[in-house]
């Protein structure tokens, strides 16, 4: 039962072909076979999952996602559940608040699994960076599963749950979705709540639905989107109904290639499915042209002043006061301040923070930090300027499929350069999906389909278009 998209899971519960209580037992019953293999989960919580199921059994909790398995990436705030953002410093914070999306989900009907791993704070492309464990890919377990959302990416990929929730601050819900064979969307800027997110970089962050089709994510960002006026930079615009849009239909559509992102760096194997891909909806009425973003080429080196920068200021906050770890070791307050951060932070997160406090320091601000801000603005414009004439935008989700597990840990530059196809994406504050497109070794290649913004229902048309016409989202990992 665990197997199934939750679209048919619904109608099996619907017409009492399954109940609730038993998708959640088969669930765990997955999770105990290949979490220790796995290690998708920092937190499991049967105990409430149960409840939950048996009161959608009883019908007294109902709504579009009743009796339906859902996991949360652990920087989502869960009442009375750990949230540790896979940090020292968190490791023991128990949030006296739901984030929106949770809340959301509760009124949804949807049932909580457990919170899935990531890289801590949501900083990286691999889950190594996570302080707790490190993910691995379901199809080669060998591999990552991707980042930083990739204990919920391998969670669906190994049943280990139906659904998911992912953050995407510059590729974090694609990546891995990419990586790990599975669908995965960061909805426009302002579509979905961050109340609740714990912050990393907060022009950037997004949260989306992380699933096993396209139909799947339609159903779920629909439970997740709108207006909520915990979150300023949530937009004041109606949310309609995504599975409106799934029509096997892309006759009116232009689809442009992005030239920038099908050239150097791309691995010959996923260069190829994209443009068999591309070929796929051109046979069916799209028309196709190449685009060229010239100011693409500035995109890492930009966001990796501005998401620095932003979480040095965010990070602010984790100085062993008001929740979280504390150093035992510490006479008086700075050195308590000092030693708290010395031990509660990794090294990536250390090596962010101090990036961003060098872009912002006074004498560099102009130089770095202010001069990315000028930069996203070309490639913005880059992006405005190529939907004149498309309607979405086409590229790898990643140069490459999923890579060793150890392969870049020791190398930031060459983790940060795999991000080149999603980062201009959450510089634009675009939405953009990424869905199963092919294999190479035997590991998932993922396409990305891009959007103008608030325009998901064109995105998940032309996914669902090309999903309707060939099987990869079908095609399940023999986890070995
Ligand atoms: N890999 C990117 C980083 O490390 C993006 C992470 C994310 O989207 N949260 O910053």
């Amino acid at each position: 039962m665990n197997k199934k998209p939750a679209h048919e899971l619904l109608s099996l519960l619907k017409n009492k072909k399954v109940s609730a209580v038993e998708i959640v037992k088969s669930t765990y019953e997955q999770i105990e076979k290949h979490e220790k293999e796995i290690s998708a989960y920092v937190t499991l919580t049967k105990e409430l999952a149960l409840k939950q199921a048996k009161a959608v059994d009883e019908g007294k909790r109902s709504g579009p996602l009743a009796g339906i398995p859902i996991a949360v990436k652990d920087n989502m705030c869960t009442k009375g559940i750990l949230t540790t953002c896979s940090s020292k410093i968190l490791h023991n914070y128990l949030p006296p608040y739901n984030a929106t999306i949770v809340e959301k989900l509760e009124a949804a009907g949807a049932i909580t699994i457990g919170k899935t791993n990531l890289d801590e704070f949501a900083m990286g492309s691999s889950t190594e960076n996570s302080a707790i464990k490190t993910t691995k890919n379901p199809w080669n377990l060998n591999c990552v599963p991707g980042g930083s959302s990739g204990g919920s990416a391998a969670a669906v990929a190994a049943d280990e749950t139906v659904l998911a929730l992912g953050s995407d601050t510059g590729g974090s819900i694609r990546q891995p979705a990419s990586f790990c064979g599975i669908v995965g969307m960061k909805p426009t800027y302002g579509r979905v709540s961050r109340y609740g997110l714990v912050a990393f970089a907060s022009s950037l962050d997004q949260i989306g639905p992380m699933t096993k089709d396209v139909r799947d994510c339609a159903i779920l960002l629909n439970v997740l989107s709108g207006y909520d006026e915990k979150d300023s930079t949530s937009a004041k615009l109606e949310a309609p109904d995504y599975t409106k849009a799934l029509i096997d239909d892309v006759k009116n559509l232009t689809v442009g290639i992005i030239d920038e992102l099908m050239g150097e760096g791309v691995e010959g194997s996923t260069k190829e499915a994209i443009e068999k891909a591309v070929k796929l909806l051109e046979s069916k009425g799209a028309k196709v042209k190449k685009v060229s973003l010239p100011h693409l080429k500035y995109s890492v080196a930009t966001y990796y002043l501005i998401a620095p920068a932003e979480a040095s200021s965010n990070l602010g906050r984790y100085d062993g006061v008001k929740y979280g770890l504390r150093s035992k070791e510490a006479k008086d307050l700075i050195t308590m301040y000092k030693n708290t951060r010395a031990e509660g932070f990794g090294p990536e997160v250390k090596r962010r923070i101090l990036l961003g406090t060098y872009a912002l320091s006074a004498g560099y601000y102009d130089a770095y930090y202010l001069k990315a801000l000028k930069v996203r603005t070309l490639i913005k414009e880059d992006f405005e300027k190529a939907f004149k004439d498309c309607d979405v935008l086409i590229s790898p989700t990643s140069p490459i499929p999923a890579f060793k597990i150890g392969e870049k840990a020791n190398d930031p530059l060459s983790m940060y350069l795999s991000d080149i196809a999603t980062i201009p994406v959450n510089l634009a504050g675009l939405p953009a999906i990424s869905i199963p497109c092919g294999f190479a070794n035997g590991l998932p290649i993922g396409l990305q389909i891009i959007g103008k913004a608030f325009d998901e229902e064109t995105i998940l048309k032309a996914a669902y278009t090309y999903e309707q016409n060939t099987n990869w989202h079908k095609e399940k990992a023999e986890i070995r």
